[in-house]
């Protein structure tokens, strides 16, 4: 079957540190995938080669069977949420969600059609009129997500979307995440050091140290079965 993003014998230096050394990794059409590791293991440069955010050292991705390795970002089919959410804060919501489809050339109906379905699903409809300074924290998210949204992109990835949210806001966005992704059945790359996040979230769980992949399993085998003590202390049961 053809995989919905490939990478393949990706590295990535910063001058003459090594972040990302020929890591390999296949998502099937659809899945949810949780990047998981500690603070500069390099979950969010990995994540950023794929946006084309990034240029690789050496490798090649594909999505959707293409070559996209050193296409523009906005030619891959991908949409990224932030943690810090990224929005223009002089535009309304409304505009937030429609400025990139109006640059593209997009007839008003298509666009008008676009943002209406996005704020829908993410329950935003009441704030399209409103700036982001006049959001909460959960709010914004849910229109960074719609900016994505609205793209119909095949691909989301999201770097640690909630890390800035309180813990109750961060639990019901998680639900809300969960819920896009089984209506949307498209295939998510989620980045977070949270583990409760990855074990909520994930079809596969890949556990990251410096750089290289450690365990790539369903969260049940990487809680259950972790392949080594790194990956044991890091989510395992207590053994
Ligand atoms: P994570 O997202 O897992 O916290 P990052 O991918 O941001 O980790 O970073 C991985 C490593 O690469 C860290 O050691 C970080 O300091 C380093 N790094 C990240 N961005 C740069 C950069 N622009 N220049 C130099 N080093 C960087
Ligand atoms: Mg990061």
């Amino acid at each position: 079957m053809q995989q919905s993003v490939s990478i393949r014998d990706l590295s990535l230096n910063f001058g003459n540190v090594k972040v990302l050394e020929r890591l390999n990794l296949d998502i099937a059409q659809g899945e949810f995938i949780v990047l998981l590791g500690p603070s500069g293991c390099g979950k969010s440069t990995l994540l950023n080669c794929i946006a084309g955010l990034l240029d690789v050292s050496a490798g090649q991705i594909f999505i959707n069977g293409k070559n996209v390795t050193w296409m523009e970002p906005k030619d891959r089919g991908i949409g990224m949420v932030f943690q810090s959410y990224a929005l223009y804060p002089q535009m309304s919501v409304e505009k937030n969600l429609s400025f990139g489809l109006r640059v593209s050339g997009m007839k008003k109906d298509e666009i008008d059609r676009r943002v209406k379905r996005a704020s829908e699903i993410l329950q935003i409809e009441p704030l399209l009129q409103r700036k982001p300074a006049n959001l909460s924290g959960g709010q914004r998210q849910r229109v960074a997500i719609g900016r994505a949204l609205v793209r119909d992109v095949d691909v989301f990835l999201f770097d640690e979307p909630l890390s800035n949210l309180d813990a109750k806001l961060r639990s019901d966005l998680r639900v809300e995440i969960k819920r896009l992704h089984q209506r949307l059945k498209n295939t998510m790359i989620y980045v977070t050091h949270d583990q409760i996040e990855a074990l909520t979230l994930a079809d596969r769980i890949a556990i990251m140290k410096n750089g290289v992949i450690q365990q790539l399993a369903d969260p049940h085998t990487i809680y259950n079965k972790p392949t080594n003590l790194y990956v044991a202390g890091f989510i395992g049961s207590p053994a």
